[in-house]
């Protein structure tokens, strides 16, 4: 496989050391000195992760850092009293940011590192190497169980792929620029990133990227929408609390999830879309009727007491179909029963 990208110029410190500071320890520090970054975070107790960038010119191959080196790199970026000592690692490094061509040849597939390595800004490489898995996981075992054709393996390149990509030109924007020995550059980072990281609309945004939560699959052609709403296909399904009358408990949507399968809400209208009987026969994964507040419910149905599944989901008069995947993304929204069979059916035969 190739593994086409480069390695930065600059080299990196870490430093896992016992910290004295005033600083609080329940939040990331980030110090942009002209002399370069210094980052801390807190671990539990009075422990903590140092992070500085070296400029280039100046590498340490083949060397470990001493106390005294870190101690000195802090006291010149931080600007506040932080004493450190009794370290349990330290290490320069340097980073890259590489990618594969293709995620998998023949019956071999790459997840995580193997497949995109970035630079840590943001700290994404492993939720994203978690995702590929998650993504991958329930194709491999759908195919190799024989419950599904193998084209449905095509669709985890062409779904993976793309967030790799932006979370690799994402963590090399912020490298560059939090790196970066330009004055000019410097100054405007300066300036904008403490506004721009105050706006309340560009925090939730943010932390929606970095969480990798905001990622969907809208453009796969292995997720299928018909109509519009606050919820499309190829979307993280969102949670929601529901009342399972029956065993008189409330059950949360990211519950359902936890069961390995496919998860089926037949979302009741006023015209009640039922779904066919055994849709789900061919795959593992089970069907729940979510019934409009004050309905009887019987088995595996549950009633939406406030309308908050029905408003997230954007249900409207004549019901509607989510089938969720195993990965917690919705791979069908639509209110056809018909065209949720065929979709299934395409799934379950994808040659
Ligand atoms: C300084 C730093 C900070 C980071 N911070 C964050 C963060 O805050 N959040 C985040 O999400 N990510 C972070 N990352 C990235 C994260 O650590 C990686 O993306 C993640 O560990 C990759 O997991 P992986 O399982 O794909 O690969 P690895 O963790 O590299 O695991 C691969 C394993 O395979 C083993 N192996 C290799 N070759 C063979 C072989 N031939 N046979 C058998 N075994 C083999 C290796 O020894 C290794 O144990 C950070 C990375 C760095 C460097």
């Amino acid at each position: 496989m190739t593994f086409q990208g480069e390695q930065y110029e600059e080299e990196f410190l870490l430093a896992d050391v016992r910290v004295e500071s005033e600083l609080p320890n329940d939040h990331a520090h980030l110090f942009a000195a002209k002399a370069g970054l210094c980052a801390y975070f807190p671990f539990r107790g009075d422990r903590g992760r140092i992070i500085a960038d070296q400029r280039a010119g100046e590498m340490h191959t083949g060397t470990e850092p001493t106390l005294e080196e870190v101690q000195e790199i802090v006291r010149k970026r931080c600007y506040l009293p932080i004493k450190i000592s009794d370290a349990v690692w330290m290490a320069w490094f340097r980073i890259s940011h590489r990618i594969v061509q293709h995620y998998g040849s023949g019956r071999v597939f790459l997840a995580g590192d193997a497949a995109h390595i970035h630079s840590p800004a943001g700290g994404q490489g492993m939720n994203t190497g978690i995702q590929d898995a998650f993504n991958l996981g329930w194709k491999l075992a759908l195919v190799a169980g024989g419950l599904a054709g193998r084209g449905l393996l095509e669709s985890y390149e062409a779904e993976r792929m793309p967030v790799a990509k932006s979370v690799i030109s994402m963590t090399d924007s912020m490298t560059r620029i939090g790196t970066s020995a330009n004055p000019a550059v410097q100054h405007l980072r300066d300036i904008f990133m403490p506004l721009l990281t105050g706006i309340p609309f560009v925090k939730e945004k943010m932390v929606g990227r970095l969480a990798e939560v905001a990622i969907d699959y809208r453009g796969s052609a292995w997720v299928e929408n018909h109509g519009l709403g606050p919820v499309r296909a190829g979307d993280r399904a969102p949670d929601a609390m529901l009342y399972d009358r029956e065993a008189r408990v409330e059950r949360r949507i990211f519950d359902l999830l936890k069961t390995p399968g496919f998860v089926l809400l037949a979302f009741e209208g006023f015209e009640t879309p039922k779904p066919p009987d055994g849709i789900l026969a061919g795959l593992p994964g089970t069907v729940y009727r979510v019934t409009r507040p004050g309905r009887q419910t019987g088995p595996c149905e549950l009633e939406d007491r406030d309308c908050r599944a029905l408003a997230s989901y954007g249900v409207g008069d004549e019901g509607l179909f989510i089938l969720i995947r195993p990965d917690g993304y919705v791979g069908y929204r639509g209110e056809n029963a018909a065209a949720l069979a065929a979709y299934i059916e395409r799934l379950e035969g994808a040659a």
